[in-house]
């Protein structure tokens, strides 16, 4: 068996295009060789051109979900393609809450086992191995996939570099949701997206995060106005998302959002482990800390030991200075 026809669970974002994830995935499989097709819940609509030139040959479409949920359509519907004959090698996922669901459910489907949560795959022949950083990214583990495919694995956002210019022929074909019984009982009755100015977190090329350094919740006001200022998202470490200074959409970490800015400014943060895994990866890391041991100096390339209090209002004022 060679690893030959790779899908990736597709998603299209708030805006109707293709979301970075999949995209991500979507190179990855191009590079590994073999066929790779996009498996859309939903209608792939203005994202179906981007699906095509990160590599995407095919592109299956859903259709409309009808208010199921997407973990129990989506996963129905892959299992009634397979079923009908064409059937996957692999199918990566984003770890993120519909892509686990999705997988969760097709490996349930397909008594087939799930590697999670991973940063990276390779193919020699048939065999299949994905690395998964443990304990806060100290150490990374290879594992193999054995026996039968489909191989089924989910990856974190930002683990691969998207890259358009694939020519991928995109060609669209139907794969409905099969009735789902009982499991179709459940609706989805509504959906809540936080409204957000300025970029998403987990894609803005700026973030500026804050930690308990700041001191109280109002203080936090410094970071949104300095993100604001460098057309940046702000974010925050999970000491702040847990004293209810900011939601939890902001955190940054093993238990929040990976994010690779081209800068991220940490103000008021030790650098925990759990942090770092989160940013580490970012281009340049600026650090203000009044503790000029802070872990968070070991990763930095700009280190600066002062009061928050103090740097921030004069990095605003220099700012505001500037425009
Ligand atoms: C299972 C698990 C998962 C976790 N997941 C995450 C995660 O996803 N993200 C995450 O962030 N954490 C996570 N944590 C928590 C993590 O271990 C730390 O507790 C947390 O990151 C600490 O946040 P902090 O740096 O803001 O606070 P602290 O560790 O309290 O650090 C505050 C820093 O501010 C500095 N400081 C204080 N006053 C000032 C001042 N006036 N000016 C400048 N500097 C000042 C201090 O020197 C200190 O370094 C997790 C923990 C566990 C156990």
């Amino acid at each position: 068996m060679a690893i030959d026809n790779i899908w990736v669970f597709a998603e299209t974002n708030a805006t109707g295009g293709a979301s970075s994830a999949t995209l991500e995935l979507l190179t990855k499989a191009n590079s590994l060789g073999g066929s790779v097709t996009a498996f859309v819940a939903g209608t792939a609509g203005d994202a179906a051109a981007a699906f095509a030139d990160h590599g995407a040959a095919k592109i299956y479409e859903t259709g409309d979900l009808a208010g199921a949920l997407p973990g129990a359509a989506v996963s129905a519907a892959m299992k009634a393609v397979i079923d009908g004959g064409d059937s996957p090698d692999l199918i990566m996922f984003p770890q993120n809450y519909e892509g686990r669901d999705v997988m969760s459910r097709l490996s349930v489907k397909l008594d087939r086992t799930v590697l999670t949560n991973s940063t990276d795959i390779s193919v020699d022949g048939d065999s299949v191995s994905v690395k998964t950083p443990i304990f806060g990214g100290v150490k990374i583990v290879t594992s193999t996939f054995t026996g039968e495919g489909p191989f089924l694995a989910a990856f974190r956002p930002k683990s691969f570099e998207p890259a358009g210019g694939a020519g991928g022929a995109g060609e669209v074909a139907s794969a409905p949701v099969p009735d789902l019984g009982s499991t179709g009982g459940a609706t989805v009755t509504e959906v809540h997206v936080e409204e957000t100015s300025g970029p998403k977190l987990d894609e803005a090329a700026v973030v500026v995060s804050g930690g308990r350094g700041l001191g109280e919740a109002d203080k936090f006001d410094m970071i949104e106005e300095l993100a604001k200022k460098l057309k940046g998202a702000p974010g925050a470490s999970r000491a702040i998302v847990d004293a209810g200074w900011v939601p939890y959409s902001y955190q940054v970490g093993q238990t929040g959002k990976v994010v690779k800015p081209t800068v991220y400014i940490a103000a008021g943060i030790s650098g925990a482990t759990q942090h770092m895994v989160g940013m580490k990866g970012s281009k340049n890391i600026i650090a203000i800390n009044k503790d000029k041991e802070a872990p968070i100096f070991g990763v930095a390339d700009l280190g600066i030991v002062g009061d928050v209090h103090k740097v921030l209002p004069q990095l605003l004022e220099a700012l505001n200075a500037r425009s």
